[in-house]
């Protein structure tokens, strides 16, 4: 290839990185202006660059742009910088991009499969270049973030995921395939909007909905084969449930919402609880919210006790209330609710707030997923204080303005007794001469290392199993330290090792479960992750 082409492809660019010799063998001669530097001169230029930018949507364009013209150094910025530039590449300031994803898109990222594609899907993933694909992260835009409907524009999120599963958990770039699956829109603002770049329809629902996806699942095991894994990402949770159920039986599937998400708290849990003490199944647990993220947890926590006690499910779950927009899901209810809340309606009389469902359940952990911010006042964490030495918080929702409750607020108002922990990034607090850091659980603690492990042992299918043993791995990487703290998970700065142990111990509970192909197992799973995840040094061209 030619010198000028060379400078134009993103996964061999090094740009001033390339030294004498390959400007002499690789025709670059006069292409780059003189000066030679390193890759750690590049880093700090760009650095230094993306800090000048105020508004974060210029970073983030900056970061896109860097992306598409130099793979490796993009993935090294973000590997040596992930706390500053994780909320860049990813939320809050993706979700800034997909709103207006049309009018800040110059080039296509990743693969858009249309209603226009039906009955060609196949085709369609023959244009892509790579044919080696180990993760696909799917959306149909329907629910992005906190955000609702951003219909084709929703593309940010799989785009971003996928950066931080090569960044976070070493997947290879080249083995990672965006996907945004376009069956119209229900967002007013986007059909009008004239820069919007999807198909300018309602969306598509039952059978048509239904029949497109079957057909892109299909066309994916044909072209990629048993192994690839597919996240599913942002459905809207009348799709999400049922996309699971459906598929995990014949394909790979993760839905990071759902699934991911009930990991990452259970993470969390199971490292307050060696604050707090006390198993699993000697305590109790009250949802506001009972939708992808809620139940999902919900059906984790319900899973680890059941297996911790040998009691069944139908017992364990009855440990775990939920508030949904109607009030505490009680029995008589039973009939109007959809099929992923049922299992959660025990015997009760109704209770319609989250306050009065507090003094009549008395749970010792209070979760937050419902979306609304502001929702665990003084009154509901005084509440939570009285009967609960620890009372163990977690205002899960996104973004922080509507988080249930701020740091602060909970630290405060228990009286510095509160175990606190949330879905937005909260700085530490000093209360009453103590400082407390709130942990984020943050879902990129878990997805990147758990993909990595179903990669490395060439896993078939999903096992909750394999969910609890990243939990697992998750919480025995916070410290004593951390834990003195109050602080429930590790600092992010360490992720590519804690993805690595998570990877280890998915993996093996794939060989364990029969659900490995890549035989036999490694004997040091940790090492051999470790050995198997992208490094995005330059290669020397010879
Ligand atoms: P979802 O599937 O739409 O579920 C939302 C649930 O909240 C529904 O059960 C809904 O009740 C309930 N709800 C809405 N308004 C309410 C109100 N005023 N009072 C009581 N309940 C109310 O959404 P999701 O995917 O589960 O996400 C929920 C939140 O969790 C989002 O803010 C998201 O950012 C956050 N989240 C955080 C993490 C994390 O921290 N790692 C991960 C995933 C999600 P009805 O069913 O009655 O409508
Ligand atoms: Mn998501």
């Amino acid at each position: 290839a030619s010198g000028y082409s060379l400078l134009r492809n993103p996964q061999h660019n090094k740009g001033l990185a390339f030294n004498e010799k390959e400007r002499d063998a690789h025709y670059l001669r006069g292409l780059l202006p003189p000066a030679c530097v390193s890759q750690e001169l590049q880093e700090k230029k760009i650095m230094h660059n993306l800090r000048q930018y105020q508004v974060p949507l210029q970073r983030y364009k900056a970061m896109m742009d860097l992306q598409e013209r130099n793979e490796k150094l993009f993935y090294k910025l973000l590997i040596d910088h992930v706390e500053e530039l994780l909320p860049i590449v990813y939320t809050p300031t993706v979700g800034e991009a997909c709103q207006k994803y049309g009018s800040i898109f110059t080039h296509p990222q990743g693969l858009y499969i249309s209603l226009n594609e039906k009955g060609r899907i196949l085709e369609v993933l023959r244009n892509w270049p790579e044919r080696d694909i180990q993760v696909i992260v799917v959306t149909d835009g329907e629910r992005i973030l906190g955000l609702g409907d951003l219909g084709c524009q929703g593309m940010g999120i799989p785009v971003g995921k996928l950066a931080l599963y090569t960044a976070l958990g070493g997947v290879r770039p080249s083995a990672c395939l965006p996907v945004t699956i376009d069956v119209g829109t229900n967002n007013e603002q986007l059909l009008k909007d004239e820069f919007y770049i999807g198909l300018r329809r309602r969306r598509a629902t039952g059978q048509e909905y239904e029949e497109l996806l079957h057909e892109f699942m299909t066309a994916v095991k044909q072209r990629y084969g048993e192994k690839v894994l597919i996240q599913f990402e942002d459905f809207a949770n009348h799709n999400a449930f049922e996309l699971l159920a459906k598929y995990r039986k014949t394909h790979l599937v993760f839905n990071d919402d759902i699934q991911g998400t009930a990991s990452v708290v259970l993470a969390g849990l199971f490292a307050a609880l060696k604050i707090v003490g006390g198993t699993l199944a000697e305590h109790s647990f009250l949802f506001l919210g009972a939708g992808e993220a809620g139940t999902g947890i919900a059906e984790l926590i319900a899973l680890e006790m059941s297996k911790q006690t040998k009691a069944p499910l139908e017992e364990t779950r009855k440990k775990i209330w939920m508030v949904d927009s109607k009030g505490l899901i009680v029995s008589s209810r039973k009939e109007s609710l959809q099929h992923f809340k049922k299992p959660w309606a025990h015997d009760h009389e109704p209770v319609n707030n989250l306050l009065a469902a507090i003094k009549a359940i008395k749970p010792t952990v209070l979760i937050g997923s419902s979306g609304v911010g502001k929702t665990f006042t003084k009154e509901v964490v005084e509440a939570m204080a009285t009967f609960n030495e620890k009372p163990i918080i977690l205002a899960l929702s996104n973004p922080t303005s509507q988080s249930e409750c701020t740091a602060e607020e909970a630290y405060t108002w228990s009286k510095g007794r509160a175990i606190f922990a949330s879905g937005s990034p909260f700085d530490p607090v000093e209360y009453d001469g103590k400082i407390f850091v709130p942990g984020q659980a943050n879902n990129a603690y878990i997805f990147p290392g758990f993909g990595l492990g179903l990669v490395i042992s060439g896993a078939t299918r999903v096992h909750d199993d394999m969910l609890l043993a990243a939990s697992e791995a998750l919480a025995k990487q916070v410290t004593q330290d951390y834990l003195d703290q109050g602080l429930v998970y590790p600092p992010f700065s360490n992720i590519r090792k804690i993805s690595a142990h998570i990877a280890a111990n998915v993996a093996a509970k794939a060989y364990e479960l029969g659900l490995a192909t890549r035989l036999p197992c490694p004997k040091d799973l940790v090492k051999h992750a470790e050995s198997l995840m992208y490094n995005p040094v330059y290669c020397s061209y010879r």
